[in-house]
């Protein structure tokens, strides 16, 4: 099998680099730093470099993620993960491959009250979750064999994430204050990546495999819940952290709307992987023993 990993130097593209099977022939690609290079601006480049590898799977880890600088280039968010995506699901559809593409909790408005279903209509609040929208209906538009997994909260021990930041600002400044009022879930990009390819595997043994799923570990938290974790654990190894304190999204104020809540449901997933996923606490845990505070300075 012969996959390409698009976003190979993101969170999650990189996991998946790192996590690939040995019986699977990879072919990383980004915007730079790779051997095969590409730019999904470039829109006639994206069927080029398919139709010279013809993988029989894409992985699609690249998007635009700047959610609040999304607001000020609306066109580019939209070109990167609507237009491009819809030439990636196009040329797929051609070469008779499987399309596997990352969405946002950030496509619902967040005012229900329990966990959003795949099922659930998007309403997005923000212009990168319009963008990311867009991207999955240029998909079923074009309709090749392909899997969209909706993601929320991600992070990693590298990359531009709230783990890191947050374990910065703990040891830099004397006071934090984070939005307690936006509920939702953090994931881990390993976990992304291992559970991708155990859905891969499934989907090698049943092609007719296809659809929406959502993917995040069990439970939520707040932006606030989430930091008050990495500093509880900064605490215990000795570090003297900063004071944490809760506030309102109206206290802190950002170019881009987002959801009050946006669990993602998860059990469709897990009913194809014959497996519940561990709560994410239980996911964050070991990234936080290896974090070391002094590389996030
Ligand atoms: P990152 O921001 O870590 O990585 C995004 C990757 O996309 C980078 O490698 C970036 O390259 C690449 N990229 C951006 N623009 C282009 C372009 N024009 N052409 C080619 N490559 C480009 O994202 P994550 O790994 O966190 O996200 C993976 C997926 O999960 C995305 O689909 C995202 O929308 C989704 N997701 C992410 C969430 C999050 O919290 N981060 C939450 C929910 C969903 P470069 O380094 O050169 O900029």
């Amino acid at each position: 099998m012969r996959l390409v990993i698009l976003g190979a130097t993101g969170q999650v593209g990189w996991q998946l680099v790192r996590q690939a099977p040995p019986s699977i022939e990879v072919i990383p690609v980004a915007r730079q730093g790779t051997a095969v290079t590409l730019d999904l601006e470039d829109l006639d480049a994206i069927p080029q470099l398919l139709k010279t590898f013809r993988p029989d799977v894409v992985i699609n880890a690249a998007a635009y993620t700047a959610v609040d600088q999304a607001e000020q280039e609306p066109e580019r968010a939209q070109r990167i993960n609507g237009t491009a995506v819809g030439r990636l699901a196009e040329t797929m559809a051609d070469l008779g491959g499987l399309l596997i593409h990352y969405s946002t909790d950030y496509v619902f408005a967040g005012t229900q009250s329990l966990p959003y279903r795949e099922t659930d209509p998007p309403a997005p609040l923000n212009a990168y979750g319009y963008s990311k929208w867009l991207g999955e209906q240029a998909i079923a538009i074009h309709n090749p064999a392909h899997l969209i997994l909706r993601t929320s909260w991600v992070y990693d021990l590298r990359g531009k994430n709230f783990l890191r930041t947050m374990a910065r600002l703990a040891q830099t400044r004397p006071l934090v204050r984070v939005v307690a009022d936006q509920i939702g879930t953090p994931t881990a990009a390993p976990f992304i990546a291992r559970v991708t390819y155990q859905l891969l595997e499934r989907w090698q043994a049943d092609r007719s495999l296809s659809g929406l799923y959502h993917l995040t570990p069990r439970g939520s938290t707040s932006w606030y819940g989430f930091a008050a974790k990495i500093f509880d654990h900064l605490r215990t190894q000795g570090w003297a952290v900063a004071a944490l304190e809760a506030i309102s999204s109206s206290e802190y104020p950002t170019l881009a709307q987002r959801p009050a809540f946006s669990t993602l449901n998860c059990q469709k997933l897990e009913a194809v992987l014959g497996t519940p996923f561990p709560p994410w606490e239980v996911v964050l845990e070991p990234l936080l023993n290896q974090l070391d505070p002094q590389s996030v300075l």
